[in-house]
């Protein structure tokens, strides 16, 4: 083959290349963006279980506190009951026993104010973490939404970019020779992209390795297109061709 030749053929394989590369990442992107939504719809669910939680917790303490107040109000009734009635009691033993229960009786209101208290504190640290959730949940579903749509467009984007670039491939195709073809193909279906690399110095850019001296001072010769005798990959000497694909847009 001749060197013009040869690195025409290089040329043709390095565009094929770029297309592949493109359609590989394009791909992918397909298949990452919805585990993005995927975990967003995650995240947001364990919020609202989270919500619901503060909201069953601040439902039963709402009803604690209620009948704490009831209880203390019930009690507090009682005692201006006696109150009244110690005026009227003659017998000491009877004032003695109706001090003793109004003692404990306010004793036991006192307690319950406390807990009333704590309870108040208790309540309103879990109301704010109720809003707080209620906060995050809103701008989780907002970036949602958003997220949702903005996928949507861009999977149209890259289906339609997909669809340009696979006719560019068949085009790219028909330049490149058919035994040259079908040797990219069998190694574009069994190894990881790039299939076509370039060989720096001695070193193949595809595996990071030396070729063999001898290999080198064939692909300088340039005229059959070589296989990497570490990674299997096409390769082509980096001074023969700078590896600039041609552009591949439409
Ligand atoms: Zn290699």
């Amino acid at each position: 083959m001749k060197l013009s030749r040869y690195i025409e053929q290089i040329k043709k394989l390095v565009s094929l290349q770029a297309i592949d590369s493109e359609l590989i990442a394009l791909k992918n992107r397909m298949e990452e963006a919805p585990r993005h939504l995927e975990n967003l719809r995650n995240e947001l669910n364990n919020l609202d279980e989270q919500k619901s939680y503060f909201e069953e917790r601040t439902k039963l303490l709402s009803e604690q506190k209620k009948k704490l107040q009831v209880d203390i109000e019930q009690d507090s009734d009682k005692i201006k009951k006696s109150k009244n009635k110690l005026m009227m009691v003659s017998n000491t033993k009877e004032y003695h026993a109706m001090m003793r229960e109004m003692d404990n009786l306010e004793k036991l209101n006192r307690f319950r104010e406390d807990e009333l208290n704590n309870l108040l504190e208790d309540l309103q640290i879990h109301k704010s973490k109720k809003e707080e959730l209620h906060k995050e949940l809103e701008n989780l579903q907002d970036e949602l939404a958003t997220t949702q749509a903005t996928l949507d467009s861009e999977l149209k984007q890259i289906q339609d970019r997909i669809k340009e670039l696979e006719k560019n491939r068949e085009q790219a195709c028909s330049n490149v020779p058919v035994g040259i073809l079908s040797r990219y193909n069998f190694f574009k279906d069994r190894l990881h992209n790039p299939v076509i690399v370039s060989v720096r110095q001695s070193v193949c850019t595809g595996c990071f390795i030396s070729i063999p001296p001898q290999a080198f001072v064939e692909i300088q010769k340039g005229e059959q297109i070589m296989s990497c005798p570490n990674c299997q990959r096409l390769i082509y000497w980096e001074e023969h061709y700078s590896g600039k694909p041609e552009t591949t847009n439409a």
